[in-house]
């Protein structure tokens, strides 16, 4: 009898594996290795809403639970996933610069925002009313972190490739029973494919499409997330990576036209120079209507729990609501109301 089987090997599942190999708690990992968003994802970490200008939901300790969980995955699999990258916002017009003026001598934003406005010396990069730098922001090698884990989970034979077949899951009351294995929890992490999930599809969760393009520019650029709408990050040389798209409508996972065009479009904003597209990825980000995540356990199965809904930022989201859920299972602790699966209840016929 194993504590736990997880369904699905994002960032998600990820990061619950990682917490209950750190405890102690055994458990097998199923993954059908099909339409992840956390191989699509650039894993860019950012605590600050650039539109708004506004700090993220728990944006201090969810940064801290994102180093300490991916410096975890280094230590475990000796490979570095984690870079710190500053972002450089390029503003717009004088108006964006006074509105970054007032934001940055606010309190809560200064240790976010740099007060210094700058100019690049490179002519390629379009900003001719300077940018500012938002600090403690980076990348996690999202891509890279998960397949080293998968491979490491196999050599453990507590992983298996295979698609969860919903129909052979009998849940009983002190344990779940599926095929040969039993275990007194299961926890699904399936993103967008939760939608299958026949005990998890009445949750109002929302695909957002999303692309990314990698390019080659003429010569290198300085190495810093640029954002505009858009952002484009070199990521070594001159390859770089220009995302995103937010489309709600056609929910395929296959790269678009439309979505090349539109992230052209927006790279002429932040770059003037010449460069050839080398590649184009979609993905679908598991969205939630009030845009928050969604975890806890089924109102009518207390052993099968979801941990999901982490939107645009499975990066900082994964590892904090995986904390959330640990804490909800092992030790009784209240889920935070804004991440309770409770808020839904209503929504199951
Ligand atoms: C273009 C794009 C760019 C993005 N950039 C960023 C970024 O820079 N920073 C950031 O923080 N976030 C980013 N995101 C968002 C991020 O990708 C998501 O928040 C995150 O990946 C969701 O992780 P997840 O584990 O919930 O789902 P997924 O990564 O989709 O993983 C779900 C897993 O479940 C498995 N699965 C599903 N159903 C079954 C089943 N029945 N049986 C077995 N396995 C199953 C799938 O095979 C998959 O491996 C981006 C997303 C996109 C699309």
């Amino acid at each position: 009898m194993l504590e736990y089987i997880i369904v699905g090997q994002g960032v998600a599942g990820s990061c619950f594996a990682l917490k209950l190999l750190k405890e102690g708690k055994t458990f097998l990992l199923l993954d059908a290795n099909q339409n992840k968003a956390s191989s699509v994802a650039v894993g860019i970490y950012n605590p600050v809403v650039l539109k708004r200008f506004s700090l993220i939901w728990n944006a201090e300790e969810q940064l801290r639970l994102m180093h300490k969980y991916f410096s975890e995955f280094e230590d475990l699999l000796g490979e570095k996933f984690i870079e710190k990258i500053p972002t450089y916002r390029i503003l717009k017009n004088e108006d964006e610069i006074k509105t970054w003026n007032k934001k940055s001598a606010m309190p809560q934003l200064m240790p976010f925002l740099s007060d210094e406005i700058q100019n690049t010396e490179n002519q390629k990069i379009n900003s001719p009313f300077g940018y500012a730098e938002v600090r403690q922001t980076g990348r996690v090698e999202l891509g890279k972190c998960i397949s080293k884990f998968a491979e490491y989970l196999i050599k453990k034979k507590i992983y298996r490739n295979e698609s969860f077949d919903y129909s052979e899951l009998n849940i009983q009351e002190d344990k779940v029973i599926y095929k040969d294995i039993q275990a007194q929890k299961i926890v699904f992490c399936e993103g967008f494919n939760v939608l299958n999930n026949p005990y998890f599809n009445y949750l109002p969760v929302i695909g957002v499409k999303g692309e990314v393009l990698e390019i080659e520019t003429e010569s290198e650029i300085p190495k810093a997330i640029w954002k505009a709408h858009n952002f484009l990050m070199p990521e070594s040389g001159k390859t770089c990576l220009t995302a995103s798209t937010y489309d709600r409508e056609d929910l395929t996972y296959e790269p678009t036209e439309k979505g090349r065009v539109e992230m052209k479009q927006h790279l002429e904003e932040i770059y003037t120079g010449n460069y050839k597209i080398t590649g184009q990825k979609a993905g679908i980000r598991p969205t939630i209507v009030d845009r928050r995540p969604i975890l806890g356990n089924h109102p009518n199965y207390q052993n099968l729990y979801i941990l999901n809904g982490m939107g645009t930022r499975g990066t900082l989201l994964g590892p904090q609501m995986t904390e959330f859920l640990y804490n909800f299972i092992e030790k009784e602790k209240p889920i935070d109301r804004e991440a309770d699966i409770r808020r839904f209840d209503k929504f199951l016929k």
